[in-house]
């Protein structure tokens, strides 16, 4: 068992932040808004929320956060996008040149599933997430277009894939911080928790060396 609960972050920049933070406590972390560079170090797991791509982007780069998240997923620490944070995660964006984090190989398409007047919340079948449809919230969200060899299709709406893995990098275009359902908070969780014990694993054999 782990000696303390897992610390995972989420983007503070803009969107929706206080629902994900909420909703991972319940799931059992210790859950921490995040700002900027240095808060980045303490993590174990990072999720960036829904809100506006292009907006998120650029602070991220004013800020100088975006290399040193790349360089934490990279050597493995859990990243999950939703919504915006697919977008800013994905390698690149349909039919514009947007800049993004590029951890994530897919392209998606912003703005796919139509207004923000047409934003709906359907019967989500997610087999990774056991039996009982996930009720998944769509607000004016991507779809993933091209699905690179190492990403693993989760959920398609309408035969678009929505919810995808790529080893310890998430995403999902719904937003489960907005519904009761914790079920996509705690299979993150289990993604973090499965790094950490990896990490001391690592760590205790370099000790012993
Ligand atoms: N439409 C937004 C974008 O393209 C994403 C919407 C969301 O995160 N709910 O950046």
């Amino acid at each position: 068992m782990a000696e303390r609960e897992p610390v995972v972050g989420v983007l503070a920049l803009q969107g929706d932040v206080e629902e994900h933070l909420a909703a991972l406590r319940r799931a059992g972390a210790d859950a921490r808004a995040v700002k900027t560079r240095e808060q980045l170090d303490a993590l174990d797991g990072l999720v960036i929320p829904g809100g506006e791509s292009t907006t998120v982007m650029k602070l991220l780069q004013r800020f100088g956060m975006d290399a040193p998240i790349i360089d934490r997923v990279q050597s493995g620490m859990p990243l999950w996008g939703t919504c915006m944070g697919m977008i800013v995660a994905a390698r690149d964006v349909a039919d514009i040149r947007q800049p993004t984090l590029g951890v994530l190989d897919v392209t998606v398409r912003r703005n796919a599933f139509g207004r923000q007047n047409e934003s709906v919340e359907i019967d989500l079948d997610v087999p990774a997430l056991g039996p009982g449809a996930f009720p998944a919230v769509f607000i004016r969200a991507p779809w993933i277009e091209r699905i690179g060899d190492e990403v693993e299709l989760l959920a398609s709406r309408d035969g678009h894939g929505v919810m995808v893995r790529q080893a310890n990098v998430l995403a999902t275009s719904f937003h489960p911080e907005l519904t009761g359902d914790s079920r996509v908070h705690a299979y993150f969780l289990s993604m973090v928790e499965r790094a950490r014990a990896a990490r001391k694993k690592i760590g205790k054999r370099s000790t012993a060396a």
